[in-house]
């Protein structure tokens, strides 16, 4: 497809003109929590309707903590009453660590002379994603370093050869993007290579702050990142992830930046983001970071909330940069997606032990929950989640799910929860620990048992069956 620059031009400045810091602060600096106000706007999310810039800048202006606790237990609710207790997971796959930028929190900028640098072959990607597969993982996001070598056909060639590797009954279905902003060409080159979203964190939205923490390079261009999801609108790839890098900026900023973006791709394509992530810094090779905006863990489970009822039909992913008590809380608010099993040293889920493993020389930053996928899984079983590898939608060709789960009544009991069992199912018989296998069997059932007087119940019981006798990708 070819662009003119007019249409060049219209995208950009569609784009350019929607991030105003000066209209951000005005909306904080003129926010009032009162306590009617506070309750009328978590009802208001309670009664599934979007919130307002306004309404968002009374939430992150909250500090009486009382108001605050009913903000968390707005959260809750929200999760519990929408999307139930699935949990989907996935795992990052890093393909190289080449980068012509320089931010000044990344250990793979260009000028740290400490990073080793490396690209996986097409045969490692084979060999990392069996890897992956031999432990039960079904869907990746694909991330590396900006670099003329990693062009948008390199990138569709990655996402093709992933697609292509089959161990045991072992296949990756959906694989999603994280990485620098494509042109229109390069956009629809990934979309035909058939990922899921395509991911740009805009790391702050806040143009000056920007400028200081990305000193050179192709990402230095603000608008040309801020621009990105216009482009991949325009070429029919709808399903996109946001994200900011918390710390550079103040969080409130952010959060309400955020809605800003959700709003202009509502108003321009009729879609929001499919997911919202929210890294917070964390230790990284040469990192050059003033720790002024850092994020406290009070702070962030906050602002996790209130993205929760601010955006209620986005995903909202929380990564292994945290903890595994930072991320058992940020599940009750709201948090959809998690990676488990996550290694970030590149090549390295095909290795046993790496020399480098301990200090940084291959990896971006550093992770803090260092769990295995069974120990996710495990986990989440203790805690009554439904691990999910759900892939289901986005191959039946029904984007926007969260949306559909949010807003078309039955949606989650008729595809979200039947797809989570019979995954995690299919997880249980190939791949679980006996005593992993009895905790999910038993959640199986009592989900099961919920699903009484449903008429999609017996369709399940008999799929379950199925898998149990050895078929395979069964899901409504
Ligand atoms: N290189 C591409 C880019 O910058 O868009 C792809 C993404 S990069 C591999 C993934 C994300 O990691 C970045 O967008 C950034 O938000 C995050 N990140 C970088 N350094 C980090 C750090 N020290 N702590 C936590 N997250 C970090
Ligand atoms: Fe390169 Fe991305 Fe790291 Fe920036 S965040 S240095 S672009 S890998």
């Amino acid at each position: 497809m070819k662009f003119t620059p007019e249409q060049y031009r219209i995208a950009d400045e569609k784009s350019r003109s929607f991030i105003d810091p000066d209209e951000i602060w005005s909306f904080i600096n003129s926010a009032e929590p009162t306590p009617e106000r506070v309750r009328a706007i978590i009802q208001k999310s309670l009664n599934k309707q979007r919130l307002s810039l306004a309404d968002t800048a009374v939430l992150v202006q909250t500090t009486d903590p009382v108001l605050v606790e009913e903000i968390k237990e707005g959260a809750r609710e929200l999760k519990r009453r929408v999307y139930g207790n699935r949990m989907v997971l996935f795992a990052p796959l890093y393909l190289g660590n080449l980068c012509q930028n320089n931010c000044q929190y990344c250990g793979f900028r260009s000028t740290n002379k400490e990073q080793k640098r490396v690209t996986l072959t097409q045969e490692q990607i084979v060999k990392e994603v069996e890897a992956l597969e031999s432990v039960g993982q079904k869907r990746l996001v694909l991330s590396l370093g900006e670099h003329k070598s990693y062009d948008a056909e390199f990138l569709a060639q990655c996402v093709r050869t992933v697609y292509s590797v089959k161990k045991g009954n072992g296949e990756i279905r959906r694989v999603n993007l994280n990485a620098a902003p494509l042109d229109h060409a390069g956009f629809k080159l990934v979309h035909e290579a058939g990922i899921g979203t395509f991911q740009i964190f805009q790391e702050t939205y806040h143009p000056e702050t920007y400028l200081r923490y990305h000193l050179s390079g192709p990402k230095r261009d603000f608008d040309w990142r801020l621009t990105a999801f216009d482009r991949a609108q325009d070429v029919g790839l709808d399903d996109n992830g946001f994200g900011v890098l918390f710390g550079l900026y103040d969080w409130r900023y952010e959060v309400l930046a955020l809605i800003r973006h959700t709003n202009h791709l509502e108003a321009c394509y009729n879609v929001g983001p499919h997911t919202i992530s929210f890294p917070r810094i964390k230790d990284a090779s040469a990192m050059n970071v003033s720790p002024e905006y850092m994020v406290n863990d009070e702070d962030f489970v906050k602002l996790i909330a209130i993205l929760r009822l601010a955006v209620p039909y986005t995903g909202l992913i929380l990564t292994a940069r945290e903890p595994s008590s930072i991320r058992k809380a940020a599940l009750e608010f709201g948090v959809s997606q998690l990676d488990g099993g996550t290694k970030l040293e590149i090549g390295s889920y095909a290795e046993e032990e790496h020399p480098d493993n301990q200090d940084l020389k291959r990896e971006q930053f550093k992770i803090n929950d260092d769990r295995s996928l069974a120990e996710v899984v495990d986990d989440l079983l203790d805690n009554k989640y439904i691990p999910s590898f759900c892939t289901a939608c986005y191959r039946r060709g029904r984007t926007g799910e969260h949306f559909m789960e949010f807003s078309v009544p039955g949606f989650i009991k008729r595809f979200c929860t039947p797809n989570a069992v019979l995954t995690l199912a299919e997880y249980i018989v190939d791949y679980a620990s006996p005593a992993t296998a009895e905790k999910g069997w038993r959640l199986i059932d009592e989900t099961i048992a919920e699903l009484d007087g449903d008429k999609f119940k017996d369709e399940l019981v008999t799929r379950l069956e199925k898998i149990k006798q050895g078929e395979r990708d069964l899901y409504f």
